[in-house]
């Protein structure tokens, strides 16, 4: 297959956003691969601040980057998202390029865990204010869960809403495939 797949366009859309010495943020850690992957987008200069609820989510994710040599650059918080503008150092304001959102549960883990419309969309809130103009936030919509379709509908309301003076809002998904499986929304902030 010649088109992209969804997690391969999510990281496609953050490489172009985001370079070496920039801030980022991984809204949603999991098992920790996107904020290895950002850590080494970001280099040595870089930094990426990193935010789940679960503390599995956070010491598997510590001892991931810890592992690769990379803890120097990443700050962890175990904390939702919704409070990303209190967590992140006020003199990142308007340097973050990327951010990244895998929603849903964590597969192996509880699937009573899961993100939430109204968390998730404050967060994006908080981030548009914060990031860098051309600054990308993608959203991975996962929808085949309880409480997905709910969480998916709310975000598409308000993406479908946002003015297109302030960001470009892209929808990117394979649409004859079974399962529900993930697509991608991306915000560009103008
Ligand atoms: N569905 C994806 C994985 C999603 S993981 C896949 O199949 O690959 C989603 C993560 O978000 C979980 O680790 C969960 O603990 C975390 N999470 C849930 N609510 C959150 C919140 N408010 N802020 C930050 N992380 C949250």
């Amino acid at each position: 297959m010649k088109l992209d797949r969804i997690l391969p366009f999510a990281k496609i859309l953050l490489e172009k956003a985001v370079k070496s010495g920039d801030a980022v943020v991984d809204a949603t850690i999991g098992n920790g691969h996107d904020t290895l992957f950002l850590a080494n987008l970001v280099g040595e200069d870089g930094r990426v601040y990193g935010f789940d609820v679960q503390h599995e989510a956070v010491t598997a994710t510590e001892e991931l980057i810890r592992s690769n040599g990379l803890s120097n650059r990443v700050t962890l918080f175990q904390q939702g998202h919704e409070n990303l503008s209190t967590c992140i150092p006020q003199d990142e304001n308007g340097k973050i390029t990327g951010a990244i959102f895998n929603l849903g549960y964590l597969p192996g883990s509880d699937k009573s865990v899961i993100t939430k419309p109204n968390t998730t969309i404050s967060a994006v809130e908080q981030l548009l204010n914060v990031m860098a103009p051309e600054g990308i936030i993608v959203l991975v919509i996962y929808y085949g869960h309880p409480g997905g379709e709910i969480e998916r509908d709310s975000l598409l309301e308000y993406c479908n809403q946002l003015d297109q003076n302030l960001a470009h809002v892209l929808e990117y998904k394979f649409m004859n495939q079974k399962n529900n499986p993930p697509f991608i929304v991306a915000i560009e902030k103008r």
